[in-house]
């Protein structure tokens, strides 16, 4: 059958194609421990579960209004105000099928064939794809591991051009956990207000944050105007599965967002969204065990990668996701990623998958357990020093 031109400029997310091979390989019967996928090991809090069964029994089965149900509208505007110091009006907010289609309706939104979006290298991947899908040109902003993976802001200053339509970026990062600091910040709010260039910031991973704080770029001044936040409840109370995101949007762009909701997808499930509101109204210590737990992780994993030789990896400042360097070892990412799934029944993801900067990277998620970490640190052992380190 043939199919629409642009359907050859869209990609993919390698996390999902990764996790495919691996329950392949599975399946012939080899165990295999997973470190690709971006997703909470934990089990969503039990109070949330007992919100969604009782809105079911309640009858929340209908349509509801396209941008979000008032009262989870007013939950993330109170919990955004309460954590970010900015306030926001719950009719900035529009409720999305997880966190992902905010990047797609924005970027319909806001670029068209001409245009120009930068987004982050490495980064995820879908900024890109859905850039090229729209006909805009995707233009990539090197993150560097000698700068702790934080965009230089000079280096934005030289990318933006007149047809500079949209600026992404994520903090915390996927894939390398880096944290933009405040003055970074204000040197990209400086960027956007000086050529009139709204900001895509990608927050979902802000409540993980293990030193410091996640400074939103709408603390600062104008920034609310020319922002549109994009979070969710997958990372934050592991609920992936769920598929519940927001946006917080300017005022301007509220319609046109609703507008893409109602062409695609109608609205979010109801009876989850009372579920998502009890997330953010309910207590909040599962949030802040998941991060303590993920902390212990992060230095589990970090400390062993260091002492493989050839391997050279930073201590995120969040998310739950490392980013080592490995071109001491020899390997390329994709044949470091290959040999560990097939040799050692380890699976990770090529740097690769996240831009070009990741050539000699390897993406690893570390929200599994620590048994599991430590026993793929061992096989990772096996691959890259095969005589015992
Ligand atoms: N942004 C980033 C940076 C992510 O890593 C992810 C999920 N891996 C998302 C957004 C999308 O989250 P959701 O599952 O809510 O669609």
């Amino acid at each position: 059958m043939r199919l629409a031109d642009r359907m050859s400029r869209l990609g993919t997310e390698a996390a999902f194609e990764v996790g495919a091979r691996a329950r392949a390989l599975e399946a012939t019967g080899r165990h295999v421990i997973h470190l690709e996928i971006g997703e909470p090991d934990f089990d969503t809090p039990s109070h949330i579960i007992e919100a969604e069964k009782q809105a079911l029994d309640a009858g929340w089965t209908h349509y509801p209004p396209a941008p979000g149900l008032p009262h989870l509208r007013e939950a993330i505007a109170r919990d955004s105000t309460a954590r970010r110091g900015v306030p926001v009006d719950p009719s900035q907010v529009i409720v999305t099928p997880g966190a992902k289609p905010i990047m797609f309706y924005a970027i319909l939104a806001l670029a068209q064939e001409g245009d120009e979006v930068i987004y982050p290298d490495p980064g995820f991947p879908i900024y890109e794809s859905m850039t090229r899908f729209v006909g805009a040109t995707p233009v990539p902003i090197p993150l560097r591991q000698e700068n702790d993976f934080r965009l230089d802001p000079d280096e934005l200053v030289r990318l933006v051009t007149p047809r500079t339509r949209l600026i992404i970026f994520n903090s915390p990062a996927n894939p390398t956990g880096g944290v933009l600091t405040r003055e970074d910040l204000v040197r990209i709010a400086d960027v956007a207000r000086e050529r009139d260039i709204p900001i895509l910031a990608d927050e979902i991973y802000g409540r993980i944050v293990y030193e410091g704080e996640h400074v939103s770029i709408t603390t600062l001044p104008d920034m609310p105007d020319r922002t549109i936040i994009l979070d969710g409840f997958s990372k934050t109370y592991a609920m992936t599965g769920w598929r519940m995101g927001y946006a917080i949007a300017p005022p301007a762009l509220v319609e046109p967002l609703t507008r893409l909701v109602i062409n695609s997808v109608s609205g979010t499930s109801a009876h989850q969204q009372l579920a998502a509101a009890e997330a953010l109204n309910g207590p909040q210590d599962a949030v802040d065990e998941m991060v303590e737990e993920f902390r212990a992780r992060r230095d589990l994993i970090v400390d062993g990668l260091n002492a493989i030789p050839g391997i050279n990896c930073l201590r995120p400042k969040g998310a739950f996701y490392v980013f080592p360097d490995i071109a001491g070892t020899g390997l390329t990412g994709t044949e470091a990623a290959d040999r560990l799934l097939n040799e050692a029944g380890v699976s990770v993801i090529s740097g690769t998958a996240f831009g070009k900067i990741g050539a000699n990277h390897l993406r690893i998620s570390y929200a599994n357990s620590r048994a599991n970490i430590t026993a793929a640190l061992e096989r990772m052992c096996s691959v890259f020093a095969p005589t015992g380190v």
